[in-house]
This record gives C-alpha cells, sequence and structure tokens, in this order.
C-alpha cells in the first residue's frame, strides 16, 4: 500500500492518492498535481516522495 497525501507536498488540498500498484498510485498523484497544481513531477520525483516515507515496501515493488 502507498500514500502520497498532498498535503504533505506543501499543498493546501486534500486530496490523497492510494493504491496497492506503485506506479498507479504515482500516476495518479502526478495527474492530480499537473492538473490542479500545475506543477509535474517526474516519476524519478514522485518515487524519490515514497521512498523518503520509508514505507515497508522495495524498489523492487517499483520496477517490477
Ligand atoms: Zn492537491
Amino acid at each position: 500500500m502507498v500514500t502520497l497525501v498532498c498535503r504533505d507536498y506543501g499543498f493546501e488540498c486534500g486530496f490523497v492518492a492510494e493504491g496497492e500498484d506503485v506506479q498507479k498510485t504515482l500516476d495518479k498523484f502526478g495527474r492530480h498535481t499537473s492538473e490542479k497544481h500545475a506543477i509535474e513531477y517526474s516519476k524519478e520525483v514522485l518515487l524519490q516522495f515514497i521512498t523518503r516515507q520509508k514505507r515497508p515496501w522495495t524498489e523492487a515493488e517499483a520496477y517490477p
């Protein structure tokens, strides 16, 4: 399970992207920041966001 909370990244926003699939969750969050905040994060940056959370999943899951 991966969770990206928009507020955690400096936005005044209640959006939360959540899911079992890392890539899909990154896509969802990336689309949201692009559409709602006009900021496009690269896949690498988004991936860093969640790896910094020290969630219990490995890089192998992010790159199946
Ligand atoms: Zn947002």
